[in-house]
């Protein structure tokens, strides 16, 4: 069984048990990507940005923590390994640079109260330990606590915006839980356009995100009892690192082992002599 549940991990089984497992279960490496990797860059850079006093925080400033945010990265697996050329590592970081600069057409940072950032909760709903890390946590004008996320990927359709705010809404739960305060607001800043997705998380949304959990919970535990994750295929498959192991497109899921390489098996710890 895995010790908890996360935003990432929920939306990972219930998009594809299979692929959950792979992650969260047999923790697989997957290779990084760019898309991913610069994520983390310019969350890193706002995240410095956020801890300098309201005046600073300008573009100049801003662009000066992604340099620092690239330095202390640059050794990273994550950034290390991605291998791209020279013509590609100048676009990335052009990107990177671009999505900061949004940012600004999105808030005013000079105005934001920053209580938490990239904040760690985790809450015990009953037999579920939800965890995950909040982008940022501050209070409003009025003293109210609002969650933001920070998205670099694409803008959803209409049609999935609200499924987009899954995670938000369980921050929302998190803070409840850990801090005994529904937090008034709960956004998605996407960088890309820029575009902000705000919800008001309710009494309802927040009993409904705690049953969807639970339920999901029970879901996982019934997978592992009977050792019964399936493949669900969608679009997303092409994008999955498993599919050459996935028996969807006639893989062999024992062979998935392989991506650990080699020297990655950590013997048990010898029992301790007694006396
Ligand atoms: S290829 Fe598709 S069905 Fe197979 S594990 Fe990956 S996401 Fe799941």
């Amino acid at each position: 069984m895995p010790y908890s549940v996360s935003p990432s991990s929920i939306s990972s089984f219930k998009q594809c048990p299979l692929a959950y497992k792979f992650s969260y279960l047999d923790r697989l490496p997957e290779p990084p990507s760019p898309a991913a990797s610069k994520g983390t860059l310019v969350h890193r850079a706002l995240e410095l940005m956020m801890c300098r006093p309201p005046t600073d925080r300008t573009i100049d400033a801003a662009l000066a923590d992604l340099d620092v945010a690239r330095t202390q990265l640059v050794d990273d697996s994550e950034f290390a390994d991605l291998d791209l050329t020279d013509e590609e590592r100048a676009r990335f970081h052009a990107e990177a640079e671009e999505l900061v600069r949004r940012y600004f057409e999105l808030e005013d940072p000079t105005t934001v109260h920053p209580i938490g950032l990239e904040l760690k909760l985790q809450a015990d709903l009953g037999k579920v330990r939800i965890r995950g890390i909040i982008d940022r946590l501050e209070l409003d004008a009025d003293g109210e606590l609002v969650v933001t996320d920070y998205k670099t990927g694409r803008v959803p359709s209409e049609f999935f915006e609200s499924k987009s705010l899954g995670g938000v809404h369980i921050y929302a739960l998190l803070c409840e839980e850990t801090l005994g305060k529904r937090p008034a607001r709960v956004q998605l800043l996407y960088l890309s356009k820029p575009e902000a997705i705000i919800a008001t998380p309710t009494e309802q949304s927040c009993r409904g995100v705690a049953r969807k959990t639970t339920a999901l919970w029970a879901a996982i535990e019934g997978a592992c009892a009977r050792d019964d994750f399936r493949a669900r295929t969608s679009r997303l498959c092409d994008f999955c690192t498993f599919k050459p192991y996935c028996p969807a497109y006639g893989g062999d899921p024992e062979q998935a082992l392989e991506l650990r390489g080699p020297g990655r098996v950590i013997e048990p710890a010898l029992p301790v002599a007694a006396g």
